[in-house]
């Protein structure tokens, strides 16, 4: 389409300039490139030039007058950007006014007034389209204005059925935003700018403005027919015209409320800054000005009601006192020590510095570990209010800082409404889950963050919609996530993390009975019956009902037995005071879960793994096999990328150092080797099982059996290394669950050990590895077969190492 635009400019300018045309006046419409729209001629001078232009190849300017009152125009009264159109039909009418039919051909603009008299004569230029990129933005704001475009027709807007036909199937934006303008009744300098507009983000937007604002009036309209329809007596015209009146009225208070108004000493009131009681004051003066049937004055409303109701200058009172935060931290929670302590050294710093220093704490950890309450903890130590914004999924720049004022809708960013609902200016503000922001087309969450989280620069924190500079400086930021490794970068060099590495099955209980148990027993009115939980049915619970590094499921399970007991109570039925291991079964029907056990025998090519996952450890048996084949390796069990590259590691390893560790080096030549992890359907990732994969291999190749009571976490290098990995104190846990007994660890996890209760270290053994050959030693049941014994695999081996 842009391309008869084209041609047209070059048909008619000729390679010039600018041409001279005769101009009509519009008094209330606005006419597009590309959209055909009659047009009734009256004025004198306006009869004249269509004259001319029907003399001179049916062409004509047309552009919308500023003011409609005017009945001779000058070069000021009219809009300096217009379209050159060609004139289909001209039907005279009997008081001397002609209707003519326009095609729209392409926008121009008026250069100067060449003549006044007997017609008005103007130069005009070209004024091309811009040409249109679909990009993400345009698509989803072009979704958008159709769907309010729909929904103003369902209201009852009245577009002609072809049109309306064109408009739903057309797919070129800039098209459709003049089509929308063309045919709906929008007000003329709505229609203008979306003529002018040089961008086509910027006409969908105003397009989608001026949708809202029909919305709007339409719902009102039918609201208002409502509201009549229901007392109409058709006897009663005068009658309904009063109520329509009266009707009209009540929604104009409504959305005005101008007349009562305390909004300016409330401004006033609100201890605004400087530069805010300016910029506020300024738009309460443009309120007052705006006529109470204007759509924008319930925008300016809202905005000045949103600036009276933030705390700019409220604070609670705080005080740190580090031996009442303790008190109130242990009060409130069963071990978490590290945590506390490295909360109480950070409440210790700000006290002495009196401001917020330094990075921000982030509490990384499986759900359920306590990291939401530890921040509601710190926040009665300190005296403040707490709140609690959930990042998970936000995807939306906006939703963190606002969106401009000239969105339908707008309203301010989540941490102004956050600062808005805890009415201070010093919360304790937890963004939950900052691991799970998004980056998509609507622009990137984290840099919005980052502004409010940077201590630096957070005291002039801007909001879109406020426009005016927030202080969040006092705010106390705390951010929680449950791994690290999806945290912006950006965003985790501003955080110290605090480990919150989930509980031991005693850890659990004591939690259970000193913390979930009595809230549970409060929150469903058993308080007073004396009722218990032993603490068989608290572990039958833990084991059977639960997996999970936190004990969220663990208090939910409780709480579901307390509120069959709060059933019974109020029944009138008689209840047993005491909740056994052997009632749980009775409340919650049978075991959700069986523990993962160890293999009953000891057997060829599996061995035992552990594996870290977002909600604890677990142990896997990972599985290998051959049979006769190519040479392929086959994986299965829904392994992540890492997985599976280590297990190709561990192969090569094996193949390439298959001498020394006694097995047949060409047994790949016609075998194919295949990796299972059960469960299938569970995915798994990381590198930690590669010392496990290379310890099966090995055992299936060689034909030797693997104990049964062994664990083995470790990365492997293709030398055979075995390197350090994570989440040791989840996966010894899980050992210790399973029944494991040894467990073989890489050397430099040594340190992690310190994590693990002594009671559980001592029922362990652990083995420390550096390479593959001491897994092997560890893990393979000895037998005094032909095969030679597994040999060191210290020095890297090249195929001249190998045995032909
Ligand atoms: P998270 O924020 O880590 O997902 P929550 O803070 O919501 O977990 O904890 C879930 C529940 O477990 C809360 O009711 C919390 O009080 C309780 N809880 C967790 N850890 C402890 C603990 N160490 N002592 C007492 N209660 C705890």
């Amino acid at each position: 389409m842009a391309n008869r635009a084209e041609d047209f400019y070059q048909e008619f300018f000729g390679g010039k300039g600018s041409i001279e045309m005769p101009l009509v006046a519009l008094r209330d419409t606005v006419v597009f490139p590309r959209v055909a729209a009659p047009i009734i001629v009256r004025r004198e001078r306006s009869l004249l030039a269509l004259e001319e232009a029907m003399r001179h190849g049916r062409i004509l300017v047309l552009t919308a007058q500023k003011r409609s009152e005017p009945e001779e125009v000058g070069p000021n009264d009219v809009h300096q950007v217009g379209a050159l159109v060609k004139v289909r039909e001209l039907v005279k009418q009997p008081d001397k006014s002609v209707r003519i039919l326009v095609e729209g051909v392409a926008r121009v603009r008026l250069k100067e007034f060449v003549a006044t008299d007997p017609y008005i004569k103007v130069r005009v230029e070209p004024f091309p389209e811009p040409a249109v990129k679909k990009t993400e933005r345009t698509e989803a704001l072009m979704y958008s204005v159709l769907n309010q475009f729909r929904q103003t027709v369902n209201m009852g807007a009245a577009v002609p059925f072809d049109i309306l036909l064109v408009i739903l199937n057309v797919s070129d934006p800039w098209l459709l935003c003049d089509l929308i303008a063309a045919n709906l009744d929008l007000k003329v300098e709505e229609k203008q700018q979306v003529l002018e507009a040089s961008s086509v983000e910027f006409k969908l937007n105003i397009v989608s403005q001026a949708l809202g604002r029909q919305i709007k009036l339409l719902q009102m309209a039918s609201q208002i027919q409502a509201e009549t329809g229901k007392e109409l007596d058709k006897m009663q015209r005068e009658v309904f015209l009063r109520e329509q009146i009266k009707s009209i009225e009540k929604e104009l208070d409504h959305l005005g409320g101008k007349s009562e108004d305390d909004l300016k000493s409330r401004l006033e009131k609100a201890g605004l800054p400087p530069e805010v009681k300016e910029k506020a004051m300024k738009e309460y003066d443009r309120y007052k000005a705006m006529p109470a049937f204007s759509p924008e004055v319930s925008y300016l409303r809202t905005y000045l009601e949103w600036i009276c109701d933030l705390p700019w200058n409220v604070k609670d009172e705080s005080k740190i006192d580090i031996t009442q935060s303790k008190k109130i931290l242990d009060e409130d929670h069963y071990g978490l020590d590290k945590a506390k302590e490295r909360v109480l050294e950070y409440l210790a710093v700000q006290k002495l510095v009196g401001k917020i220093r330094g990075p921000i704490l982030c509490f990384v950890g499986p759900p359920g570990t306590g990291k939401t309450s530890i921040g509601k903890s710190i926040a009665r130590a300190l005296g403040r209010k707490f709140h609690r914004l959930s990042l998970g999924g936000v995807r939306d720049e906006a939703e963190i800082r606002g969106h401009r004022r000239t969105y339908v809708g707008a309203l301010p960013g989540r941490i102004i409404q956050g600062i808005a609902a805890s009415k201070t200016r010093n919360p304790v503000f937890m963004l939950d889950e900052i691991d799970k922001v998004g980056i998509d087309f609507r622009g990137d969450p984290s840099a919005a963050l980052l502004e409010a989280l940077d201590p630096e620069q957070n005291n002039v924190f801007s909001d879109h919609y406020l426009e005016v500079p927030f202080d969040l400086s006092d705010t106390m930021f705390i951010t929680t996530a449950n791994v690290l490794d999806t945290v912006p970068p950006a965003l985790r060099d501003r955080m110290e993390t605090i480990e919150f590495p989930g509980y031991t099955e005693e850890e659990k209980l004591h939690i259970a009975v000193d913390h979930l148990v009595p809230k549970a027993l409060k929150d469903n009115g058993l308080a007073k019956t004396g009722c218990v939980f032993a603490d068989g049915a608290i572990r039958a619970l833990i084991r059977g009902y639960t997996r999970e590094a936190g004990v969220r499921n663990l208090e939910r399970s409780i709480a579901s037995i307390c509120r069959k007991l709060a059933r019974s109570v109020a029944e009138g039925k008689k209840i047993c005071k005491k909740v056994t291991a052997a009632d749980v079964n009775g409340f919650l029907g049978p075991e959700k879960f069986a523990e993962s056990e160890a293999e009953e025998k000891d057997v060829v090519g599996v061995v035992t793994g552990l594996a870290w996952t977002e909600t604890g450890g677990d142990i896997m048996h990972i599985e290998v096999t051959a049979m006769p084949g190519k040479g392929g390796l086959i994986l299965t069990g829904h392994l992540g990328q890492v997985m599976q590259e280590s297990a190709q590691a561990a192969l090569s390893f094996v193949r390439s150092a298959a001498v020394q560790l006694g097995i047949k080096d060409a047994f790949m030549k016609d075998t194919d080797i295949h990796v299972h992890v059960p469960a299938g359907a569970i995915p798994k990732d990381g590198p930690s099982a590669g010392a496990a994969m290379a310890a099966a291999l090995v055992s299936l190749l060689r034909g030797a059996k693997v104990k049964r009571t062994v664990a083995v976490t470790g990365e492997v290098t293709l030398r055979g290394r075995i390197l350090e990995v994570g989440g040791i104190k989840e996966k010894v846990l899980a050992a210790h669950r399973a029944g494991l007994k040894t467990i073989v660890l890489p050397s430099k996890n040594r340190k992690d050990l310190i994590d693990i209760p002594p009671e559980i270290r001592r029922e362990l053994k652990f083995v420390f590895v550096d390479e593959a050959s001491d897994v092997l030693e560890a893990v393979l049941v000895k037998t005094d077969g032909p095969r030679p014994p597994a040999a060191k695999t210290k020095k890297p081996l090249g195929k001249r190492g190998r045995r032909r």
